[in-house]
Parts: C-alpha cells; sequence; structure tokens
C-alpha cells in the first residue's frame, strides 16, 4: 500500500509527467488540469494530496463521495468532480457536494441534475460521457447519440455543458487510445466544446497530445487499488 507520505512525490511526479506531455505537443501546462482520483483512498490521502497543492477531486462512487466529503468539510476549495457511473435517484446527493459531473449519458440523467440542481439554486458544470469503443459493458452514450444529449443539455438551465468525457477501451500500449481520443476531440469541436477529460495513469502522455484539457489519474498518485 502506499502511503500518505509518499503522494506529494507521486503528485509532483504526475505534474512532471504531464508538463513534458504539453513541451511535446507545444501546449501550456496550464492548459491541462489534473484531477486526482481517489476512489478507494481515504481522506488522509486526499489530504496529503491537497496539502501538497492538489484541488480537484474525482470520485466514481456517490455514498463514498458524500462521507469524504463531509470529512474533509473545512477543506473549503477542494473541488469533487463526480466521475462514475450515476443513478437518477442519487442526483441530489451528487449536487449537494459535487461541482461537476462529468459522466451524463442519458438525457433523463440530465434533467434529474438540472431538476435537483435548480432545486437547491446551485449550478452544476456537466461533460458528456461517450463510449467511443463502443464497448457492451461501458457507460457513456453513442458517438451517434452525442449531437441529441448536447442539444438537450444546453436547453437545461441549471447545467452549464462544458464537454466530453472517455474512458477508451483498455489496450496494453497507451498508443491503442489514440484514435479514440482523437474522436473524441473532433466530437467536441463539432459542438465547440472547450473541455476534454480522456487520459488517465497509463495513457495520460496520449491523451495530452491528443487535447486534453482534463486528466483524471489515480494509481500513479495514490498507489494500487
Ligand atoms: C478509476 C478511474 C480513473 C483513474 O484511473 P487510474 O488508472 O487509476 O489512473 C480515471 N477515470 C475514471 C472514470 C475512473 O473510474
Amino acid at each position: 500500500m502506499t502511503a500518505a507520505s509518499e503522494v506529494p512525490a507521486r503528485l509532483g511526479a504526475v505534474r512532471e509527467r504531464i508538463a513534458r506531455a504539453c513541451e511535446r505537443a507545444g501546449r501550456e501546462p496550464s492548459s491541462v488540469r489534473l484531477v486526482a482520483v481517489s476512489k478507494v483512498h481515504g481522506p488522509e490521502m486526499i489530504r496529503a494530496a491537497y496539502d501538497a497543492g492538489q484541488r480537484d477531486f474525482g470520485e466514481n462512487y456517490v455514498q463514498e463521495m458524500v462521507g469524504k466529503a463531509r470529512a474533509l468539510a473545512e477543506l473549503r476549495d477542494l473541488r469533487w468532480r463526480f466521475i462514475g457511473h450515476l443513478q437518477r435517484n442519487k442526483a441530489k446527493h451528487v449536487v449537494e457536494v459535487a461541482r461537476a459531473v462529468e459522466t451524463v449519458d442519458s438525457t433523463r440523467l440530465a434533467e434529474a441534475l438540472d431538476r435537483r440542481a435548480r432545486a437547491q439554486g446551485a449550478r452544476l458544470e456537466v461533460l458528456l460521457q461517450v463510449n467511443v469503443g463502443g464497448e457492451a459493458r461501458k457507460s457513456g452514450c453513442a458517438p451517434g447519440e452525442v449531437d441529441a444529449l448536447v442539444a438537450a443539455v444546453r436547453g437545461l438551465e441549471a447545467l452549464e455543458l462544458r464537454g466530453l468525457m472517455t474512458v477508451p477501451p483498455h489496450t496494453g500500449d497507451p498508443e491503442g487510445a489514440r484514435p479514440f481520443f482523437r474522436t473524441l476531440r473532433l466530437l467536441a469541436e463539432r459542438h465547440a466544446l472547450a473541455e476534454l477529460s480522456m487520459g488517465m495513469t497509463h495513457d495520460l502522455e496520449v491523451a495530452v497530445e491528443e487535447g486534453a484539457t482534463i486528466v483524471r489519474v489515480g494509481t500513479a498518485i495514490f498507489g494500487a487499488r
């Protein structure tokens, strides 16, 4: 297991990977936001990353995110991003805690989030999750559904549509993800969406080269789960 004392150096190494990839791609490092994916790891690990300057954290499970948000409530500028599969009946709890939901993949889910956000007088940033690989077991809308979903979400007043997110099919070689990242970028460009959330521990360099503005990294920062 990785100790909390190791988190700052691991975080620094990830920032360095991002900076080097940006340099190769001719991009500013500040154009890529690092989301530290803290699922399974306890509040002490999150606090270690926070103390090392990390502010955006990604969580996959509603109950877990709510519990950690409570435990770390005094860290007022910590931002939670929900990146897991979301059921509509949990929309309320997500909206209470998260700044952004990156995994909106249906109009009905978007409407549930909008309703809850309006009830709380809140605004919620959303990204649409796209199943670019067409994998049966993965969440996300099909690439062919993006147009309709974009139009629907743009009509919801409490939701701020920021971009697209994907988890590509796993390939041993990170290069295998490149065509999927490129597909996501083309879809985002077509709708003038600024944010592209793609790239994880295994393939963040390829994602940055293909235009990622958000990378979601867990293992490289917090260790194996
Ligand atoms: C767990 C997870 C990550 C982080 O994956 P690592 O390989 O540990 O970096 C990123 N995105 C999503 C959607 C995840 O579920």
